[in-house]
């Protein structure tokens, strides 16, 4: 067919791209005519790429093949975007499953690629690969989504149950009340996937935890999967009962980090294609860059972007729109955290002189300040490396380079430091805030 043939001028020129957005292009063959070309996209994000990038080629193709002029119309399965109303719903914790939380909408990346797998694999081998899974991970970084995905990917062969520990715990409550405690033990006992979700509310209901005890030695000796999140590791969950928290260290533990820039544009194309809305590439870019890594407030950021444009009859929405839309939300951290903010931060935080980090000594304590000093610098100011060296009395910029090489390769082998500087950022960031 004409289109097909289209399509692989297309794919031999940029299969990367063919992949991405003319695969599953389709060629709308009652819309069209000689003189006017209609073609369907998978959805709004592809089609007004396609529009722009590959209109005037499509047409160039189309006269090298038939010696006709035609327009290109670019249209798309309708997608309705959600309401505000319906979109909050679904993004606060959910008491059950949400369809769309799976493992094909979930962006990976280095900060998530980690609890991905372990949570795919056991969705292929429930109960026998890690048992528990335990995933822990700051607020809207993917945590249910990632649980859920292995709900929804076992929903239809198993039995599994989904809750949080507060819907857990307040069903335990009303059937201690009602002295329907049977009730509560068949329904848990006999489950095949036992997902609990944000385990930290556990926090101080002994009896529950009590309970949860039981249930979770049951389930386990049956090899039963159970699957539990929190927003941090078992061993920081005071509350819990030693003998609960060995049992949760006793699987496998995963993190979640805050996504990298490059993961958090693509989880921002994602969520628009879902949402049938369309951002051009700067915006996103910015909407990624200005915003907190909580991806649960950058959707609802999208939406209400997306909304306002829609009320205010904007066609195309733009850096500067977004900027005067999001205005509240922004904060221009990297541009106003001076050297001197960082010095500052450091030398509190490891109990050293602020002019010993910018001094030649070699003592050890003062090194790493000095080092993780350069790495902040990097990540906050605008300041180049050259002007680094120089601040930190470096050889030269290339020195700074070393050092936050060396940094990185530390940041990305050692958990436990990894958070330690998470920590360290969060509180510059804050105090910028204030
Ligand atoms: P948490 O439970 O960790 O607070 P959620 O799982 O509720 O976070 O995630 C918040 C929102 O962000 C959800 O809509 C989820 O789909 C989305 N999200 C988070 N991480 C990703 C990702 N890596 N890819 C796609 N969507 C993501
Ligand atoms: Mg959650």
């Amino acid at each position: 067919m004409l289109f097909d043939k289209i399509k692989n001028e297309l794919k031999s020129e940029n299969p990367v791209n063919y992949n991405k957005f003319i695969k599953n292009l389709e060629f709308d063959e009652d819309a069209s005519d000689s003189a006017r070309l209609v073609i369907k996209a998978p959805n709004i994000y592809i089609a007004n790429y396609v529009k722009r990038k590959y209109s005037k080629k499509i047409a160039e193709l189309y006269k090298k093949e038939t010696g006709l002029e035609a327009s290109i119309e670019i249209t798309t399965k309708e997608i309705k975007p959600k309401k505000l109303e319906e979109y909050e719903e679904i993004i606060s914790t959910p008491s059950v499953l949400i369809p769309e939380y799976t493992f094909e909408s979930f962006i990976t990346g280095p900060s998530n690629q980690f609890a991905y797998s372990a949570a795919k694999s056991v969705a292929e081998n429930p109960g026998k690969s890690y048992n528990p899974l335990f995933i822990y991970g700051g607020v809207g970084l993917g945590k249910t989504h990632l649980i859920q995905a292995i709900g929804n990917y076992l929903k239809n062969k198993l039995k599994v149950i989904y809750v949080t520990s507060e819907q857990f715990m307040n069903e335990f409550r009303e059937n201690v009340r009602n002295h329907t405690m049977d009730r509560f033990h068949e329904k848990y006992r006999n489950c095949d996937v036992l997902l609990i979700d944000d385990v930290q509310f556990f926090a101080q209901k002994e009896q529950t935890q009590e309970e949860f005890f039981h249930t979770f030695n049951e389930l386990y000796n049956q090899k039963k999967q159970i699957c539990l999140t929190a927003d941090r590791p078992p061993k920081k969950l005071h509350d819990l009962v030693d003998r609960l928290r060995n049992r949760f260290e006793a699987g496998l533990i995963a993190d979640i980090q805050p996504p990298e820039l490059e993961t958090k544009i693509e989880i921002i194309r994602k969520k628009c294609e879902i949402n049938g809305i369309y951002l051009p590439d700067d915006v996103i870019e910015f909407i990624a860059t200005k915003l907190d890594s909580n991806i649960r407030e950058i959707e609802g950021m999208i939406v209400k972007l997306h909304a306002l444009a829609k009320l205010l009859g904007v066609n195309e929405i733009t850096i500067d729109f977004a900027k005067q839309a999001l205005k509240e939300h922004i904060k221009d951290k990297k541009e106003n955290i001076t050297l001197e903010n960082i010095i500052e931060l450091i030398a509190k935080e490891f109990n050293i002189k602020p002019s010993e980090i910018t001094s030649k000594s070699r003592n050890q304590n003062i090194v790493a300040a000095r080092r993780t000093a350069i790495y902040l610098a990097r990540e906050f100011t605008k300041e180049s490396t050259p002007s680094i060296a120089k601040y930190f009395g470096l050889k030269d910029h290339s020195a700074v380079s070393h050092s936050i090489k060396a940094f990185n390769k530390k940041l990305k082998e050692d958990n436990e430091f990894r958070m330690k500087i998470e920590e360290l950022k969060n509180k510059i960031l804050i105090r910028k805030g204030e």
